[in-house]
């Protein structure tokens, strides 16, 4: 895979759909302008509650919207950023505008007063110094509680290493949430978990998809939501696509579940639309999807 090849400029790299996008000197170059002229846009998919199906909030999703290329996915630049630096400046964007909309949301709509907004943060942006204070500002200027965010991020990125665990005690600090991304997916020991100061697992899609058919794989998902309630986390699937599955993750003690079953991830205005129809909540917002 070429993302694995390092800083070699001869690999070309393939969208999903196996198109040439181009080689990865090309891609510094044109995130670089990306960044300069706001090429960039978020999606948002809902997260709803799994025993009365109510939509408790979203992830927000990136997209860079090429001049020339079209949509590139974030699992194409986001490894490249993150190994320029570039990630800093693109994911304090994502930061930022997750927080404004969520925030814009709450003022307009009943139904997403106690909404959670997730937002992915790659490793190299946790542990950039002062990141707890730059999500503290974005707070304040946005005027989003900040029990309504949950910073998401994966396994690998965090678990044994001293300056995250110092970053992610800062955020708990400020009262966001915490989630552990793609869980279950890094061998990552229950001993480091038990010291990491998140609030939530969200179990990879890679689990959920053959929870079906492959025994491992339901014996994973059944390990993690056992985890998550002992350890007093909150759980949630992502990838949930069919009605079986979704049955089944339920079944497993599963909260919360994402996935194209529920909704595909949308642009602001049809997440607008979801929001619009949504009853007010009935219940407390301790509760609410993290
Ligand atoms: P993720 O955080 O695990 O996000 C979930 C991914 O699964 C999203 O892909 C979403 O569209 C996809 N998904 C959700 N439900 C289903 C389903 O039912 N079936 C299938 N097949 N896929 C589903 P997406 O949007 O392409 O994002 C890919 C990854 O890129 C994310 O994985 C995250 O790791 C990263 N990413 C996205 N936005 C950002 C960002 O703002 N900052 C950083 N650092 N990373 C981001
Ligand atoms: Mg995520
Ligand atoms: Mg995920
Ligand atoms: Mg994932």
């Amino acid at each position: 895979e070429a993302k694995h090849r390092g800083k070699s400029t001869s690999v070309v790299y393939t969208d999903a759909m196996g198109a040439r996008i181009g080689s990865e000197a090309d891609l510094i170059r044109e995130l670089a302008q990306a960044i300069e002229s706001d090429q960039f846009s978020l999606v948002y998919q809902p997260i709803v509650r799994l025993d009365d199906m109510a939509l408790t909030g979203v992830e927000a999703l990136i997209r860079w919207n090429h001049p020339s290329r079209g949509l590139v996915s974030p699992i194409e630049f986001i490894p490249i950023a993150e190994r320029t630096g570039q990630i800093v400046a693109i994911g304090a964007w994502a930061l930022r505008e997750a927080c404004r909309q969520a925030a814009d949301w709450r003022r307009e709509f009943p139904s997403a007063l106690n909404l959670t907004i997730g937002v992915n943060v790659a490793g190299r942006q946790l542990r950039t110094p002062g990141f707890a204070d730059e999500v503290r500002g974005v707070l304040e200027r946005t005027q989003l509680p900040a029990a309504c965010l949950s910073i998401e991020v994966t396994e690998t990125a965090v678990l044994d290493d001293e300056e995250s665990h110092e970053a992610m005690l800062a955020l708990r600090g400020l009262g966001v949430k915490l989630a552990l991304d793609d869980f279950g997916t890094a061998a990552s020991s229950l001993g480091l978990l038990l010291t990491c100061p998140v609030t939530t697992l969200k179990l990879d899609r890679s689990f959920v998809e053959s929870i079906t058919t492959v025994g491992r794989q339901s014996a994973v998902a059944t390990a993690v939501s056992q985890m998550a309630h002992a350890l007093e986390f909150s759980s949630v699937a992502e990838g949930i696509e069919t009605d079986e599955q979704r049955e089944l993750i339920q079944s497993l003690g599963y909260e919360y579940g994402q996935g194209y079953l529920f909704s595909r991830p949308l642009p602001p205005e049809l997440m607008a639309d979801l929001w619009a129809a949504a009853p007010r909540p009935a219940r407390a917002s301790a509760a609410a999807g993290r």
